[in-house]
Formats: C-alpha cells, sequence, structure tokens
C-alpha cells in the first residue's frame, strides 16, 4: 500500500527519498497496467463481464463493512449508506451487465454515395490505462461507479480514493485487490502529494470528481500529455421557490435535498431564492420540516451525518461569522455535528454567498421580481444543480431551458441523478463530461469509425481530372 504521505511530513531528508520510492513503485503500478492492456486481456467481452459480476459478489460481500466503513467517515445511518451508495453501485453494475454485449458492439453505419460502395461502421474501443481521482463525500460510490463504466468498456483503472474518508478508502483497496489482478484494476491510497505523483505519470483518461480548484490541476497536468479528461466538480447551486409552489412539497424536498449527508453533496441546492410573497411562510415550512425529519435533538438522531474534518468544520463556522441564523447554528466539533441552519441573507457579497458550501447551512435569499433571480443565477453562472419550485410548469420548463447548468429538476432536489437514462455531469466551471449508465461506457470509449472498400469497382468520380465530371458531381452531390 503506498501510503506514504504522512509519513514523510516533517522530513526533509525523507521527503525526497519517498518521492524517489513512491515514483518507481507507482512506475511499476503502471507498467503492470500497460502491460495487461497490451496483452488484450481487457478486449474480451466475456471477461469484462466476468471482473463486473466478481466485484458485485464482493460487494455484497462486503456490505456490512461498506455500511461501518461510511459510517466511521461520514456517521452515515445504514438506511442513507444502502441508498445513496451501495445500491447506487449495484444498479450500475446490474445495468453494466444487462447492456455491455450491446455497447461493446461494432455497429453499422449507413454509408454515402460519394463512398458507394462501402461498409461503414463505428466499434467502441478503450482508452488503455485510466486514472481515476475521487472525493470523500460519497466516498464508495464516487470511486466504483466510474470504475464500472471503465471496466466495461475494456480499460484498466488506478484508483485514488480521498485521504479525508480513510476507512473507505481503506476498504475500497481491501475489495478491489480481492476481485483485480493489480494490472487490471488498483487502488492506491495516499494525500495531494500521491495524486501530484500519479498526474506525472502519462494516462490514456483521467477521472477527476472534486472541487474546482483541484480540477485546474487536473486539467493542467492533463494537458502536458493532451489526455482526455472528465471533471466532475463542484459549485453554488441556486434553489428557485416562486409563488405558486407548494410550500409544504417544496420544503421537504429542499431539505431532504440539503441535510442529507450533512449537506455534503454536489448537487445539493447551495442557496435559496424565495419569492417575498411567501417567504415567511415557506421558512417557517423548513423549520417544521427540519424539526419532522431529524427531530428536536438532531445531535441523537442517527439517521444525521457528520461533517467530514476538523477543517471542513472550521471552513462552516467560519461562513456563520455576521450572518443572522434563523435556525439550528449548533455544531460541536467533538464528534463533527453541525445543525441544520437555515441562514437569511440579502448580501451576495457575504462569504457565505462567495463559495460552494458544502455543508448543512441553507442561505435564503428573498427576491420580488425575476429580474432580481435572473441577476443572482447569473452570477453563479453554469452551476452543477439549478432547481426551481412552482406550479406554472410551463413557465419552470422555460426557466431551466434559459440557463446553462450541469443537471436539474422543477419541484425537487438531487433526485436527477436516480436516472440512470440521464447522463450526470457539469458544464463551465461544474465540469466536463458525463457518466451514469450507458453514459459511463461511453466516457471510456473512443468510438471509432473505419469504413470497408471492395476493389471490385472503383467510380472514377473523386479522380482528377474533374473537368468532365464536375456538373454532374454537383448534382448528386446536392441529391444528400
Ligand atoms: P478535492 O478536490 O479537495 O479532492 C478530490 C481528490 O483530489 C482527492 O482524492 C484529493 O486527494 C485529490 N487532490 C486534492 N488536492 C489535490 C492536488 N492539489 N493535486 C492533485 N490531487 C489533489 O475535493 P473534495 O474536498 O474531496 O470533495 C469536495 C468537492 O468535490 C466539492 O467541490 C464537490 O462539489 C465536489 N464533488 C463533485 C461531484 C460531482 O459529481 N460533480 C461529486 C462529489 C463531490
Amino acid at each position: 500500500m503506498i501510503y506514504y504521505s504522512y509519513f514523510y511530513q516533517n522530513h526533509n531528508f525523507n521527503i525526497e527519498l519517498n518521492i524517489i520510492f513512491m515514483d518507481n513503485s507507482l512506475k511499476s503500478i503502471i507498467d503492470n497496467q500497460k502491460n495487461y492492456f497490451s496483452s488484450k486481456k481487457t478486449i474480451n467481452v466475456e471477461s469484462r463481464i466476468q471482473s463486473l459480476k466478481s466485484l458485485l459478489k464482493e460487494i455484497k460481500l462486503n456490505e456490512k463493512e461498506i455500511e461501518y466503513a461510511l459510517f466511521s467517515d461520514l456517521g452515515k445511518s445504514k438506511g442513507e449508506s444502502y441508498l445513496t451508495e451501495i445500491n447506487f453501485v449495484y444498479t450500475e453494475i446490474n445495468i453494466a451487465l444487462k447492456n455491455i454485449k450491446k455497447w461493446a458492439k461494432r455497429k453499422p453505419i449507413k454509408s454515402t454515395l460519394i463512398n458507394f460502395p462501402s461498409s461503414d461502421y463505428i466499434i467502441p474501443e478503450p482508452y488503455g490505462i485510466t486514472l481515476h481521482i475521487s472525493p470523500w463525500n460519497y466516498p464508495f460510490q464516487l470511486s466504483i461507479a466510474p470504475l464500472i463504466g471503465a471496466i466495461a468498456a475494456g480499460n484498466t483503472v488506478v484508483l485514488k480514493p480521498s485521504e479525508y474518508s480513510i476507512n473507505t478508502s481503506k476498504l475500497l483497496e481491501k475489495i478491489i485487490s480481492n476481485v483485480f489482478d493489480p494490472g487490471h484494476v488498483v487502488v492506491i491510497n495516499g494525500g495531494i502529494d500521491v495524486s501530484s505523483n500519479l498526474l506525472e505519470f502519462k494516462w490514456d483518461y483521467i477521472f477527476f470528481t472534486g472541487s474546482i480548484g483541484v480540477g485546474k490541476i487536473i486539467a493542467a497536468a492533463a494537458a502536458k500529455n493532451l489526455t482526455p479528461t472528465t471533471l466532475e466538480l463542484g459549485g453554488k447551486n441556486p434553489c428557485v421557490v416562486d409563488e405558486t409552489a407548494s410550500i409544504e412539497v417544496s420544503a421537504k424536498r429542499i431539505v431532504w435535498g440539503k441535510f442529507t449527508n450533512c449537506g455534503q453533496t454536489c448537487i445539493a441546492p447551495d442557496f435559496i431564492l424565495v419569492n417575498k410573497k411567501i417567504k415567511q411562510r415557506f421558512i417557517d415550512e423548513l423549520k417544521k420540516q427540519i424539526v419532522k425529519i431529524y427531530g428536536d435533538n438532531v445531535v441523537n438522531n442517527k439517521e444525521y451525518g457528520r461533517i467530514i474534518s476538523d477543517k471542513h468544520m472550521n471552513y462552516l463556522v467560519s461562513l456563520l461569522d455576521k450572518e443572522n441564523i434563523l435556525h439550528g447554528g449548533k455544531f460541536n466539533f467533538n464528534d463533527k455535528f453541525f445543525e441544520p441552519t437555515l441562514v437569511e441573507t440579502n448580501d451576495l457579497d457575504s462569504k457565505i454567498m462567495e463559495n460552494e458550501i458544502f455543508g448543512p447551512l441553507l442561505p435564503i435569499i428573498e427576491y420580488d421580481n425575476f429580474e432580481e433571480v435572473h441577476n443572482v443565477i447569473n452570477k453563479y453562472s453554469h452551476p452543477l444543480a439549478l432547481y426551481i419550485f412552482t406550479k406554472k410548469t410551463e413557465f419552470g420548463r422555460k426557466f431551466l431551458e434559459s440557463y446553462p447548468f450541469g443537471g436539474g429538476a422543477i419541484n425537487d432536489t438531487v433526485m436527477h441523478i436516480a436516472n440512470d437514462r440521464l447522463p450526470f455531469g457539469g458544464v463551465g466551471q461544474s465540469g466536463m463530461g458525463k457518466y451514469h449508465g450507458e453514459s459511463t461506457f461511453k466516457t471510456f470509449s473512443h468510438f471509432k469509425p473505419y469504413i470497408i472498400k471492395p476493389l471490385w469497382i472503383d467510380p472514377p468520380l473523386r479522380y482528377p481530372p474533374f473537368e468532365n465530371k464536375i456538373n454532374f458531381l454537383k448534382k448528386i452531390l446536392k441529391l444528400f
């Protein structure tokens, strides 16, 4: 296991020695993957199916351990872990197993007259050796879901999970090593140093999930080798509640989407824009729903998670400075508890409105007319998610269709992720590329076109001299 990061933090001499050591170890791991890929062992679709079946079996065997690791890292309850992490992965594997033969098939494509006669095809081919770097907030599913598509498409994978969700990261290492030859899939644990070292190598594809800032570092490293990259990033997700919205249902769905996993969800609503006509009733209902779902004494509620680290606790505490707290606000560093908290703000320059919150703090901003909504949304352009609660469905549809964002919903939050037929990913600042279901297979495949021309005929049209053919050629080409 390459877990050197903490080991050499304080010692310059050790740092140099270990970087050389780590580089050599990484090099041999990566060479091993290159050899594995070159051996064509990943090309056989039947063997990809067997790999995914073994992975599914191993995850099922380790289900209790996964639940325990997620509880240890993030205080996730069994129910939440199953719903948002384990079952998510089961679904992705089963979809891949059901469709992989169809996805991996060479497809005939209609030919063109200029090529007549010819047979044209597209065949998906794996990129090769792929690097995956994952975050801590859904540390199991965000590590395994991309890997499923990468394997289904015939690639090898080096997975570097987060150093913060250490229990899940260690378990991922165990699960993967029980199933795969390290030449095929391997987990390398460690911190930023390990990640940076991995980025020094030439990969055929990099799949990154994490923050916008680190996403830029990944993109810069990938650019050196022109490596194709998927960046699944974050941002501030606006959630609009208009004057016609169903107050009870809106509040309930927003409370669930915001406070699940303690607000540490990339597509959770970051802040609310509520019409001033219903603002007070809506805030009262939010408070009511928080108590209904998590009880009066949230700290004792076993279904409510915890913040990942002291560093993140400090960041969240700093966001509350000078804010008008409407509900909650209690926190406790001992067990990294942070109460579901409602904040009233109208200052877009305040710290809480600067960057992604990624925690259980929900700023509420009132608006009077839609121009104000428009200005706020444009300030946080290209979010990962955008939500609107309204009874005017057609208006809601127009609203969603008029802004660029990763994915979204009318009258719900987060749930667009629950359809594998909908591609998941950001746009602009919130990322590039997409995955889930077939999209993951496509992400990890190069769709290679080729044509087959027979030798028995060779129409002279494309060969010079064109003098006597040009009018005929124009006529024919116009037909298509
Ligand atoms: P992060 O960017 O800090 O870390 C993600 C991964 O990158 C970790 O494995 C980490 O070790 C590595 N890393 C960190 N700094 C690095 C560096 N300088 N060089 C190379 N690698 C480095 O993100 P995080 O704190 O783990 O996760 C939270 C962020 O991820 C939030 O912004 C959230 O919105 C985003 N996120 C996005 C999605 C999505 O699907 N779009 C999903 C989950 C989380």
